[in-house]
């Protein structure tokens, strides 16, 4: 993809599988190399070879202020003169529990993990120890972290790269495990009655964002939360992407659901590797040393990641974030479908507030198996013609792009050029509209 990138890479690939510390980075659903990154600053990122790009992958939605916030780095200075890990508590852990708590009027407890995997890993066990059940049923297509028991279905890299299960992971652990399309309330209701009294828990994404974006249907959070209450199951909502995303209380603001639980992530750390599960008092308090849940990290609450996390919310919370996201959100949308009408490529653009997929699809996509009849061979086309552009989307069908608080009006117009230049490609090359 550059010549230093490639150089990087293949160095990369000797000593470190695939050549990289997570699958999706590896642009291996897009063909080429990944591009090397030496530089993010605002809605830009710089890779190896000096090309800079506009950023929609924003770190997987970790970076809603854009790369590198003054604001933020200025924390971070002041932070880690102090020391950099003391295992030992701090205040500021305590305030941004309170800034969590705050947020989310479902949550009065919180506990801080280094990881969205080991919040999710953790607010499920917490879940079966509460209810005393084992089964938990998650949605075709959610990603929940890497954790054995939700690598079932799973989205994200499980979903791009076709794997096939879950190699690795003794049976007994999976088969505690049931997966259901997404916006099939029949087939909760089916579920619940067959298997009701046996599950812990129901764990979704309310928002899907490791299948592409996939927004919930009207009443399905709500009747998930009903049918959670009958069969006397928790409601888990992985907002490790939704939670001061989509609004600062994220979707259970946005969609007026509550959950028993909630995992957060990305955001919360501000760039830096944190995230947290909480939920009502009377739940939390079965986790150690309070009550006999265990649950433990040496990095958990680390101070530099802290306060990333809170300097990132205060400036979210003071600033119109959900408006201008909004706004900025609309645009593109807006653009996007005046240029694929234009051409007559048929896509299927899913957004909520600032989160988006472009599918390769006539659509609708409103579930994991709508989504997989998007056309991956002109998505990697796409892909592979706005990064020559100057635009650097998530590389994979199934991803979300993040639109930040730093994408300018600018940055706007300058990615639909390159789209209308893209998709008039796309359309020649697959024969579509005015190429037929
Ligand atoms: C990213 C993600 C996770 C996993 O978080 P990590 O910090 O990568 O372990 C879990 N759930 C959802 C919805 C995610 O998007």
């Amino acid at each position: 993809m550059g010549k230093i990138s490639d150089e990087l890479y293949a160095k990369a690939c000797a000593v470190m599988p695939g050549g990289v510390n997570s699958p999706v980075r590896a642009f291996k659903a897009v063909g080429g190399g990944p591009l090397f990154i030496k530089q993010g600053q605002g809605s830009r990122m710089v890779d190896a070879d000096d090309r800079s790009f506009i950023d929609y992958c924003m770190s997987w939605g970790v970076l809603i202020l854009g790369h590198a916030h003054p604001f933020v780095v200025e924390a971070l200075k002041k932070a880690v003169v102090k020391g950099l890990s003391y295992g030992a508590p701090t205040a500021a852990e305590t305030e941004l529990a309170e800034a969590v708590a705050a947020a989310f009027p479902s949550v009065e407890k919180v506990r801080l993990t280094p990881s969205g995997t080991e919040a999710v890993m953790s607010a499920v066990r917490l879940a079966r120890a509460h209810t005393g059940r084992d089964l938990v049923v998650k949605v075709d297509g959610g990603y929940h972290g890497h954790g054995d028991q939700l690598l079932v279905q799973s989205g994200s890299g499980v979903l791009t790269f076709g794997l096939p299960g879950t190699p690795g992971i003794p049976a007994g652990v999976t088969q505690q495990t049931l997966s259901i399309p997404y916006n099939d309330t029949q087939a909760l209701r089916e579920l619940a009655a067959r298997h009701g009294e046996g599950v812990a828990a129901f764990i979704v994404e309310p928002v899907m964002g490791n299948a592409g974006v996939i927004p919930p249907e009207p009443e399905y959070l709500a009747t998930l939360r009903s049918l959670c209450d009958q069969m006397g199951a928790l409601l888990i909502f992985d907002e490790v992407i939704t939670g001061f995303r989509l609004a600062y209380g994220g979707a259970q603001e946005s969609y007026g659901v509550r959950a028993d639980l909630t995992t957060l992530g990305k955001i919360l750390g501000g760039g830096l590797p944190l995230a947290a599960y909480g939920g009502r008092r009377e739940i939390m308090d079965q986790i150690a040393p309070e009550g006999p849940v265990y649950q433990a990290g040496t990095h958990a609450g680390n101070p530099l990641a802290v306060a990333a996390g809170l300097a990132t919310l205060k400036v979210v919370k003071n600033a119109q974030t959900y408006e201008q996201l909004e706004e900025r959100g609309q645009a593109l949308e807006s653009g996007m479908r005046e240029i694929a009408g234009r051409y007559e490529v048929p896509l299927q653009i899913n957004r909520v507030g600032s989160m988006f997929t472009f599918f390769f699809t006539a659509g609708p996509v409103r579930d994991l198996a709508s989504a997989q009849k998007a056309n991956t061979k002109m998505f990697t086309r796409f892909f592979n013609l706005m990064l020559e552009g100057g635009v650097y989307l998530p590389p994979s069908q199934f991803e979300a792009g993040f639109i930040s608080l730093a994408h300018s009006t600018k940055d706007l117009e300058d990615t639909l050029d390159a789209a209308d230049r893209a998709l008039k490609t796309v359309a020649r090359e697959f024969e579509f509209g005015p190429y037929r």
